[in-house]
């Protein structure tokens, strides 16, 4: 099979190609795993982290992606819940311990990380890591909502909004056009205000409901019960923690965060930004309640990803729009 490969850990730029077209065999399933034909598979900010080494696969060579739409080809040993021909997604966990907080467990294991995942024409996985995807959503666009989708939701759970809490989102990538939908439709009167670097981000905001956009430095109309960050930046952190209410509460959907702008931590006032009981979480991988709970859900909200589409083999190219964040919506692989 045809299959993009990650060998060395290396800074992207423009221009740069930091994986290679190989060819491999197909991985054979074990014990209640399924083999998919890979239909579509996203491209995640979190590729970057284990590209640039912010979070590096423990073993490389190994085969990244895991925003994974494929089809069942085959079936391991002991392995009964889906036949041939059937749809479904694998997202960020491969498997873990099976727990309602498996995405803290010392045993997760991150799907095109610490094993193959979806750049490629067939992958594994576990029966129980792999979910059916709602008809509606071709492949193309199921795909997005498996990493981007499923940690926006988690994020959004962990905001504990109330009725008509207010909500920010400080960036608007791919996580942030699909929350801003589901906010939309979880809490119809809550205002939604959207922060970002590009203006082309704010313009798309304002065009999928946001009822505010701005730059990142800039002030909303009101103070936010709570705001999703979803930037690789630190001034986003303090920016947003400026922007809460009191007893409001940051969350951080973030793998890893880059040290560029991280002396501006240092300007960090105990007054402005923390004072009056503000809390900050962050948001750790994701379970496989969490995905088989949003898919659902997405299918209900008539959640619409915008994505734009690469060849497989221009894996590379899609890495480095993604990394000079120049896209709006999500980006997504088709072998
Ligand atoms: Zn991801």
């Amino acid at each position: 099979m045809k299959a993009m490969q990650l060998r060395a850990i290396s800074r992207i730029t423009p221009g740069s190609q930091p994986l290679c077209a190989v060819e491999l065999p197909p991985p054979a399933p074990t014990e209640h795993e399924v083999l998919l034909r890979v239909r579509a598979c996203g491209v995640c900010h979190t590729e970057l982290d284990e590209i640039e080494g912010r979070t590096p696969p423990p073993r490389i060579p190994v085969v990244p992606g895991h925003e994974v739409v494929g089809e069942v080809v085959a079936s391991g040993p002991g392995a009964t819940r889906f036949h041939a021909g059937e749809r479904v997604g694998v997202g960020w966990v491969h498997h873990s311990s099976g727990e309602l907080d498996e995405n803290l467990s010392t045993e997760f294991v991150a799907t095109g990380r610490d094993v193959d995942g979806g750049y490629a024409q067939y992958m594994a996985v576990s029966e129980d890591y792999a979910y059916p995807i709602p008809e509606g959503f071709t492949d193309v666009q199921a795909a997005p909502l498996l990493c981007a989708g499923a940690t926006g939701y988690r994020a959004l759970m962990q905001c504990d909004l109330r009725a008509d809490q207010s909500l920010g989102l400080m960036g608007f990538g791919a996580s942030g056009h699909l929350t801003l939908q589901l906010a939309k439709h979880l809490h119809p009167n809550a205002p939604v205000c959207v922060f970002a670097r590009e203006r082309q981000s704010r313009d798309f905001a304002r065009r999928l409901g946001a009822d505010w956009s701005g730059g990142v430095g800039e002030r909303p109309p009101e103070q936010l019960h709570a705001i999703i960050d979803t930037t690789p930046a630190w001034r986003p952190v303090l920016e947003s923690l400026r922007s809460l209410r009191a007893g409001g509460r940051l969350v951080i959907n973030a793998i890893r965060k880059e040290d560029d702008d991280k002396a501006c931590l240092l300007g960090m006032d105990y007054r402005d930004h923390l004072w009056m009981e503000k809390q900050v979480v962050t948001i750790a991988n994701i379970t496989r309640f969490d995905l088989s709970a949003y898919l659902p859900l997405a299918a209900e909200a008539g959640i619409h990803p915008t994505t734009t589409v690469y060849p497989l083999a221009q894996a590379n190219e899609a890495l480095v729009k993604l990394k000079t964040g120049k896209n709006t919506g999500a980006l997504v692989l088709v072998p």
